[in-house]
């Protein structure tokens, strides 16, 4: 349709070539690429089993040849307490039911010994402290702004951050970045203030900007969609094909279309701390009820809406430490039996070892418990743990490695939003001329304050800034030249702040990192999984808590892989796929839930879309509502029963989150602050 020179054609067409190429890539697996990304993985995966050896290793005790550590003497003492009292008269153990002492025959020293144990709260025993993860510095430790040797600090992984960067703030634009309109309008002024060709300027062609989830979708569209007309003299810009089909139409009738894309001057990138709340949320949601209900009742998250404060990680720094302790204790269970069984066979535990005999034991016997957690341990908390090391350290092999190994997680449930970006973040990195990948390899993150193990992203360095700004604003709602002249004067401000801070002797404690104190933690955690000997089980796959989990639960990685490849031939490549039922749903993760998602899946087409418009109009956020009622009227309501039920799940999930976030933004959006979200950085 459009008005092209042969090369043009020629360009498009290799384009067009190497898109298919780069997807057929990512529907194999098996290239150079992922054997790197792999073995990246591996290494970090090794280091971590290797750290669980050692820490294991290290309790077992020889007792008349068997081993025992202190997770054992643990179990058998919080069941002698909760089954048996001690006389406080003769000191015989007595079944907690008994009136009368079996030792002394009396019944005062049994009264006496639980009017104690009435009285006195449990004391915080001081527990022997379980070692920490140590690594070697960086050498050139003077220019670090903090030395410690918290395993936070990630050491062990190379670092690529060559010195500080200084952020440069430019105006804010006064509107929230949650509309096609207004992102469209953002992005114009990021154009118009870093010189971009396309609006006039002579800085440059082309830059990245950085952005959240909702904002990143928007962008995507945006860049498909929008058009400028490009037949002479009219200029004219479209935010849809439709529109400007319509113009077309209209004004040009008779004269050969001609375009631009708007858009096609940025390169997408989707902020890292973000895409880490989202990884962390989907493992949650995924492995709530086999495993981390349990921990989390353990952590003291009892009642039912502090339950699913944890389980929607409303807050990401718990969430973080839960992850840890989820991490790290699993491992030291998993390796366990193979540890003892070395230390009786008198062969040096291996972190391989460890891996060959895992997978040995699950091809003998039939343990799913182990198998499942085996698999979310090594590949998905791994491969979380890896993204923010990564982060930290700078480090894009790493970071790349870890979104190929955690991607199943978005693709298995219910993410759409998070399943598009993982598979255009991949596909724009694979076919991006390899000198722009390096540079945009180069910065991964930044650090502001130039320690090597305090990289962030665009996204959660421009948040900070914005927390920074806010403490320069009186109190009340600020306008919006207030906000201008803040950010103006940001330089000025923080060079004021940092000079009487220094006047005072009083220093920044940011990047100071403090111990994570999980230890007990762990020994609880740890303790819970040995008592119900969850992972040596044999047979039915179940929760920590004994419930039935769906049978095809411990299949996840290959079913959710296979999802993902539908979904890269569907909305990548244009194919049209039989409406597979396989297909329909996300993987159940109990009988209960494949039967409603069955049930679900009865309803007529009529009803879905009944069901969808109720819930549509009951999102309280304009800009929400703004952004998911496009995508249905656009993609959603004529597509099929699969997109209509997936995205009704999709509505379900955001009205879960709504309740707490709506209040938010609005406040960010009075503040002038969501607005901020995307903007380029003068940092190239
Ligand atoms: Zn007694
Ligand atoms: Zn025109």
């Amino acid at each position: 349709m459009t008005n092209k020179s042969s090369s043009e054609e020629k360009s498009e067409n290799d384009k067009e070539v190497k898109l298919r190429g780069v997807i057929n890539c990512m529907i194999d697996q098996v290239s150079e690429l992922y054997v790197k990304m792999e073995i990246d993985h591996n290494e970090q995966l090794y280091h971590f089993i290797d750290h669980a050896i050692e820490v294991v290793l290290a309790e077992q005790q020889d007792k008349d040849g068997h081993f025992e550590d202190p997770i054992d003497l643990k179990v058998r003492q919080d069941i002698v307490e909760e089954n048996y009292i001690k006389c406080a008269a003769c000191g015989t153990l007595n079944s907690k039911r008994k009136q009368k002492c079996t030792g002394c025959d009396e019944r005062e020293g049994i009264k006496k010994a639980k009017l104690d144990q009435k009285n006195t709260k449990p004391d915080p025993k001081k527990k022997e402290k379980i070692p920490k993860l140590v690594f070697i510095h960086d050498e050139d430790q003077s220019k670090v702004s903090t030395v410690t040797t918290e395993f936070t600090q990630y050491d062990h992984i190379t670092t690529n951050h060559k010195g500080k960067h200084e952020l440069v703030l430019t105006d804010p634009v006064y509107c929230n970045p949650n509309s096609i309109k207004s992102v469209a309008l953002v992005l114009r002024k990021i154009g118009q203030e870093n010189g971009i060709h396309r609006y006039g300027g002579n800085k440059c062609h082309w830059t990245f900007v950085c952005c959240d989830g909702l904002p990143y979708l928007i962008i995507k569209k945006l860049k498909e969609e929008a058009l400028v007309c490009a037949i002479t003299g009219c200029h004219e810009t479209f935010l849809s094909r439709d529109l400007y089909e319509k113009h077309c139409e209209q004004i040009h009738q008779g004269s050969e279309k001609q375009f631009m894309h708007e858009f096609d001057w940025m390169y997408l990138r989707i902020g890292a701390g973000h895409y880490e709340m989202n990884l962390v949320k989907s493992f949650f949601e995924l492995n709530w009820t086999p495993f981390l209900e349990t921990l989390c009742e353990i952590m003291g998250f009892c009642t039912d809406s502090s339950k699913q404060f944890a389980k929607s990680c409303k807050d990401h720094h718990k969430s973080w430490r839960l992850l840890l302790i989820f991490h790290l204790s699993s491992f030291q269970e998993l390796v366990l039996p193979y540890v003892r069984n070395c230390l009786s066979t008198r062969c040096p535990p291996t972190a391989k070892g460890f891996l060959t005999s895992g997978i040995e034991k699950y091809s003998y016997g039939n343990y799913q418990n182990f198998k499942y957690m085996l698999d979310q341990v090594c590949k998905f908390s791994q491969g979380i743990v890896n993204f923010r090391m990564a982060t930290w350290r700078n480090n894009a092999d790493l970071l790349k490695s870890s979104k190929y190994m955690t991607k199943e997680l978005f693709h298995g449930r219910n993410h759409p939003k998070y399943q598009k970006i993982e598979l255009y973040d991949t596909i724009q990195d694979r076919m991006m001329p390899d000198n722009v990948r390096e540079l945009n390899d180069l910065y991964a993150s930044i650090t502001t304050s130039g320690n090597p193990s305090a990289g962030e992203d665009l996204d959660f360095v421009l948040e900070e800034k914005n927390k920074q700004l806010k403490a320069w604003i009186p109190k009340g709602m600020p306008t919006d030249i207030i906000w201008q002249t803040v950010c103006r004067n940001n330089r000025a401000l923080e060079k004021i702040k940092n000079h009487s801070l220094s006047l005072f002797g009083i220093q920044s404690t940011k990047y100071v990192s403090r111990p994570l104190g999980i230890e007990d933690a762990i020994t609880a955690y740890r303790t819970c999984l040995r008592r119900s000997n969850y992972l040596d089980k044999e047979k039915d796959h179940t929760s920590i808590s004994g419930m039935a989990l769906d049978e095809g639960l411990v299949n996840f990685v290959h079913e959710a892989t296979k999802k993902r490849i539908v979904m890269l031939r569907t909305e990548f490549l244009g194919e049209i796929f039989e409406e597979q039922s396989t297909f329909k749903h996300p993987l159940p993760i109990t009988p209960s839930e494949r039967e409603k998602l069955q049930s679900f899946g009865n309803m007529t087409i009529k009803q879905i879309q009944k069901e969808i418009h109720k819930m549509l109009n009951k999102i309280p956020d304009p800009f929400q509502f703004d952004y998911h009622n496009y995508i249905y009227e656009q993609e959603v309501e004529t597509k099929g029963k699969t997109k209509l039920l997936n995205f009704l799940e999709e509505l379900k999930r955001v009205m879960e989150t709504l309740d707490t976030e709506f209040e938010d933004q609005i406040r960010y959006n009075f503040d002038g602050y969501a607005c901020q979200h995307i903007k380029s950085y003068n940092i190239w």
